[in-house]
């Protein structure tokens, strides 16, 4: 199941069993810059072993978390909760572990909703340390994207997967009763995924087609960076897995590949702050097979959320505008903010 959209359960062979089966409580993390991405590290205090062996503690190592006030979280990723506890499917990496699957090797209690769901400050993995848990959110009508030059080794010419991509993105901003819309800012040779807090940085769609570092399993993977004291989004990736997946804008031809429309249609969802939703009918719904084109259209649920999230009449106000309605930011992450978006002040909501 799982990762970031989707996955491709029926496209590869059956997932890899994982070599170490732990059951434990998550006690400490530690999570630092690195090339700008956060990785964090879990210890673990292992109560079971079920497959496998490990020892007392287990040093897990998984990505995203908040360093300095700023969060970053992966779709899919792994997210473990001091306090918590876990079953989870691990495979060794030095003297670490990683979790098999991503969030999919994470198993906790409790049941998923039926209705959107947004990502939170509390969804970095491990989650800010502010007491308060934000709901992210951009605070601008219009956010700017480029798309990776390069474009899909699968789709040659490649203005087909460009096309996909606007397609993508216009299917959120085509919501009647919301306003939040997108501004396709052209093609970009190498564009760096990732935030540099010293800037330049852009929001990037971009076909990694080797040395995919994440789960191979995954279609696609958003990350987003955003400020822990209020939830506001500073920056949104969609990275899509070229070397382990096959893709097309032609489903209905083939069958076996995946859809180009279909997998980003989801990523944006997580660009503009939802996380997956439990409905399998959602585009927000976290596994796709190959061919499925389902995502490339909004469930009710998913135009509910945006609405609810971005509803027409409510829109931020221009920077400088309107003091004392708007979240807190950190000085920090909205100095980041300045000259990457229009920067405005977000409408206190009811
Ligand atoms: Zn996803």
């Amino acid at each position: 199941m799982a990762l970031s959209l989707v996955v491709l359960s029926s496209l590869l062979t059956a997932p890899v069993p994982a070599p170490v089966v732990i059951e434990g409580v998550v006690t400490e993390q530690s999570s630092r810059w690195e090339d700008g991405i956060i990785v964090t590290r879990s210890i673990v205090e292992v109560t079971n072993v079920l497959t496998g062996s490990a020892p007392a503690k287990v040093q897990v190592r998984h990505l995203g978390g908040a360093v300095d006030g700023l969060g970053q979280w992966w779709s899919g990723g792994v997210w473990l909760v001091p306090g918590e506890r876990v079953r989870l499917d691990l495979a060794p990496s030095g003297a670490e572990m990683t979790v098999v699957g991503g969030e999919t090797g994470v198993h906790q209690l409790g049941a998923g909703t039926e209705r959107y769901v947004r990502t939170t400050t509390a969804s970095a993995m491990p989650e800010c340390p502010q007491q308060m848990k934000y709901p992210l959110f951009w605070n601008v009508v219009t956010i700017p994207y480029v798309i990776d030059s390069a474009g899909s080794d699968d789709i040659r010419p490649p203005e087909p997967a460009f096309a996909a991509i606007r397609a993508s993105f216009a299917t959120w901003e085509n919501i009647d009763r919301s306003y939040i819309s997108f501004q396709d800012n052209g093609l970009v040779d190498n564009v760096k995924i990732g935030y540099e807090k010293s800037g330049p940085n852009s929001n990037a769609v971009k076909f990694i087609e080797e040395d995919w570092t994440r789960d191979f399993r995954a279609l696609a993977i958003t990350l987003a960076t955003f400020d822990c004291n209020s939830g506001e989004i500073v920056d949104a990736d969609i990275i899509l897995n070229g070397e382990d997946a096959v893709f097309t804008t032609n489903p209905a031809v083939d069958v076996t590949k995946n859809d180009i429309q279909n997998t980003v249609t989801h990523e944006v969802g997580h660009f503009i702050g939802f996380d997956h939703n439990t409905d399998p009918e959602s585009t927000m719904y976290s596994d796709a097979a190959p061919g499925e084109t389902k995502k490339r259209d909004l469930t009710q649920d998913d135009i509910q959320g945006a609405i609810d999230v971005y509803e027409v009449g409510h829109e931020p106000e221009p920077a400088g505008c309107c003091s004392g309605a708007g979240h807190p930011g950190s000085p920090l992450a909205l100095g980041a903010l300045v000259g990457l978006v229009a920067l405005r002040r977000r409408r206190a909501r009811a």
